[in-house]
């Protein structure tokens, strides 16, 4: 174990440039935005120079937006980490805002037993324009990715996103607004840490490793056949049916209404039960941005645990996605990848 900040030694952090609005310019020719390249965002932001740390980088190639996100940049991002996992305290990676909850969240599934800040952040405005947020976001997720405890552990050994001031948990955020710099939120898990003149670090609830000494394991099969069925009045039962009873799917996310409740209607819940008996798994998740699935409360909601679905909890979209892709590619018996889902893995859920 490395005491870094105890003996004196400079922490070292390697920050993963992505893409996103952060690095992006206007491309007259499109006269659109588009990703540009990172040693310019170094030069935008000389302040980095005046820490004490030795920061070095990453640039994937292509860079994207992040609405091109793919599973193969999460298992690159998982590959890169645990290559130089040993060489770095924390890693910060910049990463478009519009899918970062969903990078953050699988992240979060696929490195289990993480002694070292994953921070993820990025902006509303590119780095270089005059009012950008992106200089504050980067600074201070540098700053968290080093800190230490007086025994030289990361204080926030977890998969973040810090954003306008505040450190989330990664599987526990969400954007939130377009526009704002306030653009993500964590509505069921109250902030990691807060930076004003100081970050405080909220340490009762950050997650520490069971050991600092043991390295991580990366879980880099991912499988991805997942749908999203999200409940609105109306819905047909052909497209219920479409969707949760596909041949090309293992596991569907329904985002019922309020506390988990569906449509009581009997078309409904024998097509729920038919693709519960196809073997499909089928996970409840509140469209609420806020609170939790009790299937226990309402005869709509007790008609979908009777049909066989599984409580997602207070589970955010994003985040549910995220487990399945992992819980999919570790095991092959959905029995197995159903009781996972009942267990809080990486801090997701409240139970
Ligand atoms: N479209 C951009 C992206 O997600 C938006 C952003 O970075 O804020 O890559």
């Amino acid at each position: 174990m490395k005491l870094i900040n105890a003996t004196g030694k400079k922490s070292a952090i390697l920050l993963i440039y992505t893409g996103g609005t952060i690095g992006m310019k206007e491309d007259p020719s499109v006269q659109a935005l588009k990703p540009f390249n990172f040693s310019q965002i170094l030069e935008e932001v000389p302040e980095l120079g005046k820490f004490a740390y030795r920061i070095d980088s990453y640039t994937f190639d292509p860079l994207i937006d992040s609405s091109d996100v793919e599973p193969s940049l999460w298992l690159a991002l998982a590959g890169l980490i645990e290559e130089r996992y040993n060489d770095y305290d924390g890693f910060v990676i910049l990463h478009g805002t519009d899918t970062m909850a969903y990078s953050a969240s699988v992240l979060s599934f696929m490195i289990e037993g993480l002694t070292k800040p994953v921070i993820f952040t990025g902006s509303q405005l590119p780095i270089g324009a005059p009012r950008t947020d992106g200089k504050e976001n980067l600074i201070s997720s540098v700053e968290i990715a080093a800190a230490k405890d007086a025994e030289g552990h990361a204080i926030v050994p977890e998969v973040c996103i810090y954003f306008d001031t505040v450190l989330m948990r990664g599987n526990r955020a969400t954007k939130i607004n377009s526009d704002n710099f306030r653009a993500f939120r964590s509505p069921n898990c109250p902030p990691l840490a807060e930076a004003g003149i100081h970050i405080k670090y909220n340490s009762g609830i950050i997650r520490k490793p069971e050991d600092w000494d043991a390295e991580p394991v990366f879980h880099t099969s991912l499988d991805t056949r997942v749908s999203i069925l999200k409940m609105h009045p109306g819905i047909t039962p052909q497209i219920v049916r479409t969707i949760i009873c596909s041949q090309d799917t293992r596991a569907v996310i329904i985002e019922t209404y309020g506390a988990g409740n569906a449509p009581s209607k009997e078309w409904f819940i024998s097509t729920v039960r038919e693709a519960s008996g196809m073997g499909k798994i089928l996970l409840n998740v509140t469209q609420c941005p806020a609170g939790s699935v009790n299937m226990d409360i309402y005869a709509t909601g007790k008609g979908l645990k009777e049909a066989g679905v599984t409580n997602g909890y207070d589970s955010t979209t994003e985040s549910a996605l995220g487990k399945l892709f992992h819980l999919l590619g570790l095991y092959a018996e959905n029995d197995k990848v159903k009781t996972s889902l009942e267990i809080d893995l990486r801090g997701e859920i409240s139970k």
